[in-house]
């Protein structure tokens, strides 16, 4: 079942890019395994999927443990301060930075491990009061900030849009995330200004989301099925 969802997605995300002039290999495919348990991450794992997205650190340091140390972890759930050190050692890659006081705890966690972390800035595109991601306007305040923080290579940005009923509903708010991460790169506020992440697109939407230049989509319910919610 895992390795025929994978392998439909792979398809459509391929299909998709040829049909508006995108490299299929310049889009990512960040399996969300939040409430999968890790025989779950094992068989997708089987089925060719390296990267996995996690949003609660004590469910991923679980899962994480028991799998091969090989496998990429993204960190797409709201992060604390004080949870700093613990997601720094445990992921590869924090999607989820929003403030400075956040990205300044990462930076000295990553420091203290000797390692670079990679990071992409949350942007709350529709300005949805319960959701967390810095303001559009207030990204490139927070980039600036983030420059001297020498263990982080900020690669991009990340959102999560307002829920629509269709997929077209999301493609504003790609399209500004897309706007955004242009202004900001001829700033040069990331680490490569030539290849700026964008990670953007869900189960329902992600088809658009490539369309509107995603390079990571963050798939749960498409690969693992519908999740039972705790
Ligand atoms: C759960 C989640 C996803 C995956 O959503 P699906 O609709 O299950 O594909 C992606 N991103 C974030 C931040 C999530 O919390």
């Amino acid at each position: 079942m895992i390795c025929d969802n994978l392998e439909h997605i792979r398809a459509a995300v391929r299909a998709a890019a040829l049909a508006c002039g995108r490299n299929p290999d310049a889009v990512k495919i960040v399996a969300v395994s939040k409430h999968v348990a890790a025989a779950g991450v094992a068989a997708a794992q089987a089925c060719g999927q390296t990267v996995f997205g996690e949003n609660y650190l004590q469910e991923a340091a679980g899962k994480i443990s028991q799998l091969d140390p090989a496998l990429e972890w993204h960190c797409i759930g709201h992060l604390q301060s004080n949870k700093a050190a613990a997601a720094a050692s445990l992921f590869q890659v924090i999607q989820t930075v929003d403030r400075l006081k956040l990205a300044a705890a990462l930076d000295k966690q990553a420091a203290q491990l000797g390692k670079q972390l990679d990071v992409l800035i949350q942007v709350n595109v529709g300005r949805e009061p319960q959701k967390s991601g810095v303001l559009p306007e207030q990204a490139e305040e927070l980039l600036q900030a983030m420059q001297p923080l020498a263990s982080l290579r900020v690669r991009g940005l990340m959102t999560m849009p307002p829920l629509g009923r269709e997929p077209e509903e999301s493609r504003p708010w790609f399209r500004s995330l897309k706007q955004l991460s242009l202004q900001l790169a001829e700033k040069g506020l990331f680490y490569d200004n030539a290849a700026v992440e964008l990670s953007m697109g869900l189960s329902g939407d992600f088809l658009v989301a490539v369309e509107e230049g995603a390079t990571m989509i963050r798939i749960g319910t498409a690969i693992f099925g519908e999740r039972t919610r705790q």
